[in-house]
């Protein structure tokens, strides 16, 4: 196979605090030997492990951008036992276009993994990040929230894993987080996302979704915030204990917790994110746009427990997942 055209403008693995660009050739009209520069910061201090921490995976999701910004002016490598791996904007023709894919070539950066080093550009940031930055991690937090089409509950994640002892790693580094939730997570189509690579090379992976719209709220952002150094002090690489709050548990147990739209129109929530609703109540009503005479098809839950996620803008197609419904955990 081809080797990655990405050259890091920084050491990856030298002592110190190092901000620097992984540098991506991308050949095109307005430059014609130019390059996609994706910004990264490592910090390495006295021996210990490393932690990879990705946000911008898609553009339009804030709460980790901002939250690694910050973190990568804030750590000493004289304070830390082990190192940090930054990348606040993964994607990052995403990020500056304010999507979620690419603008480039329409990536959409958590479906493409493993990637391809001759492939688009999102295929090969795909491959660096999972060829040359992962296998350096011994844990991967990555941070998502809702974009421009959904809106969540915040929490942080794991999944069930067939490695009982990887799972149960991820679900310490999940509580460590300490979001408000904590869920275990199901994905719709887990094929091509960063989790399944992560946890494909044996490594701790936690993610979120806290919050959406497209944009993030200073709660959001203080979450995001915690839960960065929260998993440092986990792993020992910063000092002190992890800042544990109150969390509550979800678990989405089966495919009925998604709801998708059969029809287009505009959207009615009937319940709120954090709202309980038991099974075959109405969860939304969808309107016609184009006529008054016509009733609004019902969306109703497919199983009982708490809204975590709805669709965000006021129209929806048919297709669109316009909630998600998690199931209360009683730890006691
Ligand atoms: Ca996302």
């Amino acid at each position: 196979m081809a080797r990655s055209p990405v050259t890091p403008t920084i050491p990856l693995d030298a002592k110190g605090i190092h901000h620097g660009h992984l540098r991506l050739p991308h050949s095109r009209d307005d430059s014609a030997w130019g390059s996609v520069m994706i910004p990264i910061t490592v910090i390495r201090g006295a021996p210990g492990p490393t932690a990879l921490m990705t946000a911008g995976n898609h553009g339009d999701e804030y709460e980790g951008q901002l939250a690694l910004r910050q973190l990568a002016l804030e750590l000493d490598a004289d304070a830390i036992a082990g190192c940090v791996i930054m990348l606040p904007a993964m994607n990052l023709p995403a990020v500056r276009a304010a999507t979620r894919t690419s603008p480039i070539d329409r990536g959409n950066l958590n479906r493409l993994f493993p990637g391809r080093p001759d492939g688009s550009v999102t295929e090969k940031i795909a491959h660096y990040v999972a060829t040359e930055l992962v296998p350096r991690a011994d844990l991967v937090l990555d941070y998502h929230s809702g974009g421009r089409t959904l809106d969540f509950l915040p929490f942080a994640a794991a999944h069930v894993l067939e490695d009982k002892a990887q799972e149960a790693a991820c679900i310490a580094a999940m509580e460590a987080f300490n979001a408000p939730w904590s869920m275990i997570m199901l994905e719709i189509d887990s094929a091509g996302m960063f989790d399944t690579e992560v946890e494909g090379q044996g490594k701790v992976f936690v993610t979120t979704e806290l919050g959406g719209g497209g944009t993030a709220t200073a709660r959001s952002v203080a979450i995001a915030r915690k839960g960065a150094r929260n998993i440092l002090e986990h792993m020992g690489i910063l000092d002190g204990a992890p800042e544990i709050g109150p969390t509550a548990q979800l678990d989405m147990p089966d495919a009925r917790c998604f709801h998708f739209a059969e029809a287009g129109g505009l959207f009615e929530p009937l319940v709120d994110l954090g709202d309980d609703i038991a099974e075959g109540a109405r969860l939304a009503r969808i309107w016609p746009v184009e006529r008054c005479d016509a009733e609004p098809s019902v969306l109703r839950a497919r199983r009982g427990g708490i809204l975590v996620s709805r669709h965000f803008p006021g129209l929806v197609q048919p297709g669109d997942c316009v909630g998600v419904v998690a199931e209360r955990v009683d730890k006691s």
